[in-house]
């Protein structure tokens, strides 16, 4: 039977919840609110069925990236409303012309975070875009095994661990599925984007949120809404510091699941047949692609994700990527975790205390450091800054490691 001794060790990936038999492990939040499973020991019957699928406790096999593009999609509609290049809506779309089903991340009606399943080109679009909190899996591991075993092909889109969860639950060799996960910063609670969202509709009468609005173009874009007077309020240009809260809290790293800060799923290996990310260097490889509209990071694993990728290749402008180069300017978020904030653990227990603006006020105000920023820029220019990051990053994680036995 499960057990969580140590949060580090679960990821809410809710494979363990979808897949006993006895159904008597629930998801339920804890004081942070993350998702943790909770068994029902009066009706487990200790098949070990839940620790068998955990893939923290059993990680899957993982292949080597075999190819890596820059990808931008021709349709600018698209690219405009997706958070880098489009190129998930651009390889769904694939999927759905061979009357697949693509699952992915929505806000409902209430702005939760939610997986859901598109199956024509109009529930794709609410499916594109980053939303930068954990999102509900629901029971969509077991609709997925269902549209599987109709013959239907499935794209499943997630973070690592997702997707690690659904391959463990599945138990393997689905030849109709592709599963795409992305480089991952780590997922944020959703009790924090909850208080977001409830501070911003009372302020500003806040609708139609999105994380990564482009309004004011691709390296500035951040989370947006409209206000009750059909105004967009942007946290890069508001001048209200709680706007600014959320992609503060997430960047800070104040409000990340603590499996985020010791992922098992880190590593240029992958069990998904694809992994996405932002390619913010895309001059260094084509500098007539540098229109700060978005280009994507597609790292290509298998036969399979190389096939969806080639099919797609008549719709996207593409651009050979060296994943080393690509790890040392933007991507150290495949390979390390990130170092949670020193006041993380206090910032979330003051959350239902204090005001989104005093903890804007005591925890998110930035200070501007002109030597450290100078020296960074220094550091880049001579090429050892990646190195640095990357040691300290491991650093870090070890330490907070052991701080949590
Ligand atoms: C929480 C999170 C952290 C990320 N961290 C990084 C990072 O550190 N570095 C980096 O380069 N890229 C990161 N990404 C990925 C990046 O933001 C883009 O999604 C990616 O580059 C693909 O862009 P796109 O334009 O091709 O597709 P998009 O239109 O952005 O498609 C996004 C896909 O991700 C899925 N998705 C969205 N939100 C969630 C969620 N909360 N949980 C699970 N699936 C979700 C959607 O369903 C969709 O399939 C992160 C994404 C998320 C959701
Ligand atoms: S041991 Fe079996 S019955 Fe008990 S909680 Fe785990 S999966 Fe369910
Ligand atoms: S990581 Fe997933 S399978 Fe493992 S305990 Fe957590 S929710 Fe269950
Ligand atoms: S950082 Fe790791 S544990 Fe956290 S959501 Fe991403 S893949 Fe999962």
């Amino acid at each position: 039977m499960i057990t969580i001794e140590n949060k580090l060790q679960c990821c809410g990936c809710t494979a363990c919840a979808q897949k006993c038999p006895k159904h008597c492990i629930t998801m339920a939040p804890d004081a942070e609110g993350f998702l943790y499973p909770v068994v029902e020991e009066q009706s487990c019957v200790d098949c070990g069925l839940c620790e068998r699928v955990c893939p923290i406790q059993n990680p899957c096999d993982r292949a080597a990236v075999a190819q890596a593009f820059g990808i931008q999609t021709r349709d600018e509609q698209i690219r405009q409303n997706s958070s880098a290049g489009g190129a998930f809506y651009t390889l769904a779309s694939k999927i759905l012309e061979e009357q697949g089903v693509v699952f992915g991340a929505a806000m409902d009606e209430q702005f939760v975070v939610r997986h859901r399943a598109a199956q024509t080109r109009e529930e794709l679009l609410p499916l594109c875009m980053s939303k930068y909190v954990q999102s509900e899996l629901g029971d969509t591991f077991s609709q997925v095994r269902a549209y599987l075993k109709n013959g239907r092909k499935v794209l499943f889109v997630g973070t690592p661990c997702q997707c690690e969860g659904l391959l463990r639950y599945l138990g393997g060799g689905e030849e109709n599925l592709v599963t795409m996960d992305f480089l991952c910063h780590g997922v944020p609670s959703p009790k924090v984007w909850k208080k977001y969202v409830d501070a911003m509709k009372e302020k500003y009468g806040a609708n139609a949120f999105r994380f990564r609005s482009k309004a004011v173009g691709y390296r500035k874009s951040a989370v947006a809404f409209e206000t009750a007077d059909g105004r967009l309020e942007h946290a890069e240009t508001s001048e209200d510091e709680d706007v600014r809260f959320m992609p503060r809290a997430f960047y800070g790293l104040f409000s990340s699941r603590p499996s985020c800060h010791a992922c098992a799923f880190k590593g240029k290996a992958r069990a998904t047949d694809i992994t996405l990310g932002d390619l913010w260097h895309i001059g260094r490889y084509a500098p007539d692609m540098d229109d700060d509209k978005g280009t994507t990071f597609v790292a290509v694993h298998t036969d399979k994700g190389r096939q969806l990728l080639e099919s797609a290749f008549d719709s996207v402008r593409r651009v050979p990527v060296d994943v080393e180069a690509y790890l040392k300017d933007d991507g150290v978020n495949m390979i390390c975790s990130m170092t949670p904030n020193p006041k993380r653990d206090e910032f979330l227990r003051n959350l239902e205390t204090m005001t989104i603006s005093e903890l804007s006020q005591t925890y998110l105000r930035q200070k501007q450091n002109p030597v450290k920023n100078l020296a960074k820029r220094i550091l880049g220019a001579v090429g050892v800054l990646h190195l640095i990051q990357r040691a300290k990053y491991r650093f870090h994680t070890r330490r907070y490691v052991n701080s949590q036995k």
